[in-house]
C-alpha cells in the first residue's frame, strides 16, 4: 500500500470519557511535529459510556483518527489484537488512553526503531497509582513466569510499545485465543530495545483492571507461555509414590524384627488421604484449564467482531 503511514498509533478504548479528549489531544501535539505521516486508530472495545461519541468529536476534527468498534467488550489484549489488525504503518505503537503512557516516549521510541529495533518495549520505572499489594503480586507473577516459560517476559512492560511491521505481522499470524502479548513478543525473538519512563497517574476514571481480570490474565500468562504445570503432575505423583515406598520399608521393618505392629497411624492415614485427594484436585483443575484451553482455541471462532470502520481505513 502507497499511502501507508510512517506510524500508527492503537489505543484500545473502554469506557474513558473522561481521558479520551486531553489523551488525544496530547498525542496529536507530540506526533504532529514529529513524524510525517501518521494515523491514530482507536478500538473501542464496547464502551458503555460517552467513548465512541467523543472518539466520534475527534475523528471530525483530525483526519488522523480512526475507530474500529467493537460489537462488545473483548478485553484489553484482544482490543489491542484488533487494532494492530487495521493498522498500516511501518511502525505501530500501541497505548493506553489513560494519559499514563506519556505520549513525549514516542520519539525516544521511534529513534530506538530507526536505530535497528523491531520492538521498542517501555519499562516503568515506577508507577505513582499501584500500591503496595499490586507492585508486591505483579512482582511474584513475573517472577514464576519467567521461571516457567521458556523465552523472556519483560516485567513491568507494560502494552505500551512500539513494532515493527514486521513484528506486528508475525504477531497477526499467531492466532491464540488466550492472548498474552507480553509474553508473545517476547517468543518472536527479534532484536528488542527499552525506554524507561515514570508511570503517571490516571488522568480521570478508574482502572478497568480489577482483581479478577488481573487473575484471569495471570492465569492466561502462565498457561499459554509453559506447559511445566501439566507435568507437575508427574512429580507430584512420583514424591508421593516415593514416600510411600519409604513408608512401607519402615512398617515391614517394624514388623519383622521388632514385633511391633503400628495401629496408632490413623491421623497419619487420614492426612495422607487428605493430601493425595487435594493434589489430584488440584491437579484435574491444572489439566482442566489446558483442555478447556484446547477447547476454545478448537472451536476457532474469530477472536473480536467488527461492528464498524470509522474513517478512511483500507
Ligand atoms: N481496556 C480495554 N478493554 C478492557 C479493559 C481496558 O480496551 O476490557 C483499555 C482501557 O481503556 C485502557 C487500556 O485498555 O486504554 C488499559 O486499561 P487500564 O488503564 O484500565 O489498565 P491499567 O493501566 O490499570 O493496567
Ligand atoms: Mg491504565
Amino acid at each position: 500500500m502507497s499511502d501507508a503511514p510512517v506510524l500508527s498509533v492503537v489505543v484500545p478504548v473502554y469506557n474513558e470519557e473522561d481521558c479520551v479528549e486531553r489523551f488525544h489531544r496530547e498525542l496529536a501535539g507530540t506526533l504532529r511535529s514529529m513524524v510525517e505521516t501518521y494515523e491514530v486508530v482507536y478500538v473501542d472495545d464496547g464502551s458503555t459510556d460517552r467513548s465512541l461519541e467523543l472518539i466520534d468529536r475527534i475523528r471530525s476534527l483530525d483526519q488522523h483518527a480512526h475507530a474500529v468498534v467493537l460489537t462488545r467488550n473483548f478485553g484489553h489484549q484482544l482490543a489491542l489484537t484488533a487494532g494492530l489488525e487495521f493498522a498500516r504503518g511501518a511502525a505501530v505503537v500501541t497505548m493506553d488512553a489513560d494519559l499514563q503512557h506519556p505520549p513525549e516516549l514516542i520519539p525516544r521510541m521511534m529513534e530506538e526503531w530507526r536505530k535497528g529495533a523491531l520492538v521498542v518495549n517501555t519499562v516503568r520505572t515506577d508507577t505513582v497509582d499501584a500500591g503496595p499489594l499490586k507492585r508486591l503480586t505483579s512482582r511474584l507473577f513475573y517472577g514464576l513466569i519467567n521461571s516457567l516459560s521458556k523465552t523472556p517476559v519483560r516485567a513491568d512492560a507494560a502494552d505500551f510499545r512500539l513494532m515493527d511491521r514486521r513484528a506486528v505481522e508475525a504477531l497477526r499470524s499467531m492466532k491464540e485465543r488466550h492472548r498474552f502479548l507480553r509474553g508473545m513478543i517476547g517468543w518472536l525473538g527479534f532484536p528488542e530495545a527499552k525506554v524507561e519512563f515514570a508511570a503517571g497517574k490516571r488522568a480521570g476514571g478508574e482502572s478497568k483492571y480489577t482483581w479478577r481480570k488481573m487473575f484471569s490474565m495471570a492465569a492466561d500468562g502462565i498457561v499459554s507461555s509453559s506447559t511445566l504445570p501439566l507435568k507437575a503432575a508427574l512429580l507430584l505423583g512420583l514424591a508421593a509414590l516415593g514416600l510411600c515406598a519409604l513408608y512401607a520399608v519402615y512398617v515391614f521393618y517394624m514388623f519383622a524384627f521388632h514385633g511391633v505392629i503400628l495401629i496408632k497411624g490413623w491421623a497419619s492415614t487420614v492426612l495422607l488421604t487428605m493430601f493425595l485427594g487435594g493434589c489430584q484436585l488440584i491437579l484435574l483443575g491444572v489439566t482442566g484449564e489446558y483442555i478447556g484451553r484446547i477447547y476454545e482455541e478448537i472451536k476457532s471462532r474469530p477472536l473480536f467482531l467488527v461492528k464498524e470502520l470509522r474513517g478512511p481505513h483500507r
